[in-house]
């Protein structure tokens, strides 16, 4: 879209009602995609049983990937459905948070190429540069991101701080209208194929720890970032090494003040939480439904210990869902979620682990001898992965220790010393 069509689009918005809205996108869906079998629908023994939790994929596969993903976001973005609630200053169309959800509600039915790609860009960066950015920053990136022509990488974690995140020791160092960073991230996701990332730095070792922060936004085609993939146990390698040397960042790509980086990491590590925590639909997961059509397929539906699990998974799935949508309508209103995104990932997080039990003890040794049974061996890539989405976005642990100080007001964890 020209600047012009941008602004028309704005104007057009005060306009439309969520009725016409609902006839326009569902004509664009209709015309553009074909509707797919619902997911309450599925159908043992029908199209493709993986149900894995992190991408396996080779170099190749994620270049065919993104191209997929690239096409089908630059056409909905093009049709108006790219970025339904963003600002039209940056490239977004000015309509409620609503519109967005009817459109995604009904983008639900079609059988839409996987946007995974652009999860972590849109759902925790953009948000991020929306609220701390520089203009030049918000209008060099926001609309290129929305409309899938570049993707963006978290560059939070380092090989001695995760959970203890504000230990973190990159540094950035300032050299006149630019910083120069060095230092090392690790488990990156999505690093091999990112155009940009958030990164955390060190700018100042001598505050404490939490204050001597500062965020950026890093080009990471620029001379001195190398990414090393890191293959995970499932065998895919979908997160990273980076390595940074010498790299120069302009001031103006820095995310809020110098030094006052933590409120700028909390705003993306809270979209993170969102984005993992909102139930069988946040991360993919395979729904109930299906758990329900393997204990049939498999003879062992009437056993009364599994039906047992298959019901506590079903609701526990209903509780991470409520949870984050609790924490989505604080949002929603301008209020800051509480500790609710913690309590859903964790519902979630748990919810895995039943899941991975109960599989177990339907599919037994085929979980880990490929017998050629549609459905069966493909679990082992669930159960690999699962361990992963414990750790990623606050582990387990850490998040029960929010719960503990926040909900039930146990005494504060002892500071290390
Ligand atoms: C699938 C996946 C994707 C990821 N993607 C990204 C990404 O894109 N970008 C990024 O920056 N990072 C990413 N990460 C990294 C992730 O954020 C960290 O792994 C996580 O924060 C934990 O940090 P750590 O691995 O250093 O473990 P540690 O923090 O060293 O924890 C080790 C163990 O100690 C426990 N522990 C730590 N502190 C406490 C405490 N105070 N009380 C009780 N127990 C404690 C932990 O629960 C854990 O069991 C990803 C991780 C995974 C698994």
């Amino acid at each position: 879209m020209t600047d012009a069509a941008v602004a028309s689009h704005g104007d057009a918005a005060a306009a439309v009602t969520p009725e016409q809205f609902e006839r326009d996108a569902r004509a664009f869906l209709d015309a553009s995609a074909s509707r797919r079998t619902p997911r309450e629908d599925f159908v043992w023994g029908e199209g493709p049983d993986s149900v894995g939790l992190l991408p396996e994929r080779t170099p190749d596969q994620d270049q065919a990937d993104l191209e997929r993903a690239r096409a089908w976001a630059r056409t909905a973005f093009d049709a108006g459905f790219g970025w339904i609630s963003g600002p039209p200053a940056y490239g977004g169309r000015g309509l409620p948070r609503e519109y967005q959800r009817i459109y995604s509600t009904l983008a639900g039915g079609y059988d839409l190429p996987s946007q995974a790609v652009y999860g972590i860009g849109l759902g925790m960066v953009a948000p991020t540069i929306l609220d701390h950015g520089t203009e030049e920053v918000k209008q060099a990136y926001l609309r290129r991101m929305y409309r899938g022509d570049i993707v963006a990488c978290q560059l939070f974690s380092e090989p001695s701080s995760g959970s203890d995140l504000a230990s973190l020791q990159s540094r950035a160092v300032r050299d006149g209208d630019e910083w120069v960073i060095t230092g090392q991230k690790v488990w990156t996701s999505g690093a091999q194929v990112s155009d940009i990332g958030e990164i955390i730095c060190r700018t100042d070792p001598d505050q404490p720890k939490h204050r001597g922060l500062t965020g950026f936004v890093v080009d990471m085609h620029a001379p001195g970032v190398e990414v090393r993939p890191l293959r995970q146990m499932t065998g895919g390698a979908s997160f990273n090494e980076v390595f940074f040397t010498d790299v120069r960042v302009p001031d103006s790509h820095r995310l809020g003040e110098v030094n006052g980086c933590w409120t700028v990491a909390l705003t993306t590590l809270m979209n993170e939480r969102a984005a993992i925590g909102g139930g069988s639909g946040g991360v993919g997961l395979p729904t109930p439904a299906r758990l329900v059509q393997l204990a049939r397929a498999l003879g062992r539906s009437e056993d009364p210990l599994i039906r047992q699990q298959l019901a506590a998974i079903f609701i526990h799935d209903r509780v991470a869902s409520y949870t984050n949508l609790r924490a989505m309508a604080k949002i929603a209103v301008g209020q800051l979620p509480g500790p609710e995104l913690s309590l859903a990932k964790l519902s979630l997080t748990a919810n895995m682990t039943r899941t991975s039990d109960l599989v177990s003890s339907v599919i037994g040794p085929a979980l880990v001898a490929d017998t050629g049974t549609w459905g069966t061996y493909a679990w082992s890539e669930f159960l690999l992965g699962a361990p992963g989405l414990r750790i990623a976005g606050g582990t387990d642990e850490v998040l029960r220790n929010i719960i503990g100080e926040r909900v039930l007001g146990l005494p504060k964890e002892p500071a290390p010393k």
